[in-house]
């Protein structure tokens, strides 16, 4: 049976079985060593020459493998060098933030076919707003102009507690009797999965990103709100329910200040894109000086994409704000670092693009705060991937479905 059609079965005899794991591991060990010839796979897979050559040749048939030619040689006979195939099948990536929606294609070599394109949006709790998600994902689905069967999955992030293997997210669209997964499945007839918005950057930077050897990361996911990404041993940490890594609502401050999430005093309250964005209108509106000023009616609808654009125009206003949350998120990364000593934690999300000027206030403060013995196993590193990070990440996690065993 082909490749593509038993992906899709909900139950597959033992041969059947047997055959589509086969080309799932012939898949993955191209995916590791981008080239091979028929004896290095057979080799690996502990599987008989002729077994392997009508396998190839039903994945290439399938165009899911291309055939690169024969391998470079000084003597003997030359064998030929197999690829995964571009052009074929895509996975395609969604990312629900609080202000916008950004969606891709990757190919089956992890490329992705453009930039994420950026949708304006408003993420609320209400079905208009399930609406206005489902009409973008259908939208960029008709312009792509690829036929639905050759996107073989879509992989949606959302932020707040998810459960990915039940498909329901317990902060938004939880007014429905169907989850969220099951909504998006059934309008546009495609195999979808939702996931934590900082689990998949988390992942996409372990996979083509930030992550060189390292096997236990930390990503912080800077935006408005603050998440954290967790891979322990190469593997995603997900806890019991899928609940794990909800740093930003730690609930460190003894404040007044009511969090996004209805309590008192969580790290978000007063570190995160929401407190830099606070304190940059309450300065404006008391007359500080900055690129950003104007007409007070206006100050409330300053965006933190804004400030961070601001922040990297040398704003001293901006500057100083992401400086004085960065110092108290430095203070909360280390205690993470207390805790989980991970070889490498990776700042990301939109303020994480202010570069230098986030990441060096949380390094001073993780100097002062952690003791010096674990810190120094600690690298800290700003992602590579920036805000294609989510996207990517949705992506790599739809691809890595199909393709385990
Ligand atoms: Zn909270």
């Amino acid at each position: 049976m082909e490749f593509l059609k038993s992906i899709n079965e909900a139950e597959l005899s033992g041969v059947l079985f047997k055959n589509l794991n086969l080309k799932k591991n012939i898949i993955q060990f191209l995916d590791k060593h981008a080239l091979a010839t028929i004896s290095e796979i057979g080799k690996e897979l502990n599987v008989s020459t002729p077994k392997i050559i009508s396998t190839i040749n039903e994945l290439i048939e399938e165009n899911l493998l291309h055939d690169n030619g024969k391998i470079e040689s000084t003597g003997g006979r030359r064998a030929n060098q197999f690829k995964l195939a571009s052009g074929s099948v895509y996975f395609m990536g969604v990312e629900v933030s609080k202000f916008h929606i950004s969606l891709g294609l990757m190919d089956l070599n992890k490329n992705m076919l453009q930039e994420p394109s950026h949708i304006p949006f408003n993420l609320k709790n209400s079905q208009d707003s399930l609406e206005k998600l489902i009409n973008i994902i259908n939208d960029f689905i008709n312009q792509s102009g690829l036929a639905k069967s050759k996107i073989l999955r879509i992989g949606i992030n959302l932020t707040g507690r998810i459960n990915q293997v039940t498909g329901h997210n317990y902060n938004f669209f939880q007014f429905t009797d169907l989850p969220i997964r099951e909504i998006i499945e059934k309008v546009t007839g495609i195999k979808t999965y939702i996931d934590n918005d900082s689990r998949a950057m988390a992942f996409a930077e372990y996979c083509s990103g930030a992550v060189e050897k390292e096997k236990n990361i930390l990503f912080v996911n800077l935006d408005y709100g603050i998440g954290l990404g967790i891979i322990i041993n190469g593997e995603i940490y997900y806890g019991k329910s899928g609940f794990s890594g909800e740093f930003g609502h730690n609930p460190i401050y003894d404040n007044e200040m009511i969090c996004q999430c209805g309590k008192k005093g969580c790290l978000e309250t007063e570190a995160s894109g929401f407190a830099v964005l606070r304190n940059v209108q309450e300065k404006l509106k008391a007359g500080v000086g900055s690129i950003l000023q104007r007409d007070p009616k206006k100050i409330d609808e300053i965006t933190l994409e804004e400030i961070v654009l601001a922040c990297n125009q040398d704003d001293i206003l901006a500057i100083e704000s992401v400086s004085v949350v960065g110092e108290k998120l430095g203070k909360a990364v280390a205690s993470l670092i207390n805790i989980f000593n991970p070889e490498l934690v990776i700042l990301g999300g939109l303020l994480s693009t202010t570069n230098e000027y986030i990441r060096l206030p949380i390094k001073s403060s993780l100097n002062k705060y952690s003791s010096s013995l674990v810190n120094n196993d600690t690298q800290l590193k700003t992602s590579k991937l920036g805000l294609s990070a989510g996207v990517m990440g949705a992506c790599l996690l739809v691809r890595r479905t199909i393709f385990s065993t």
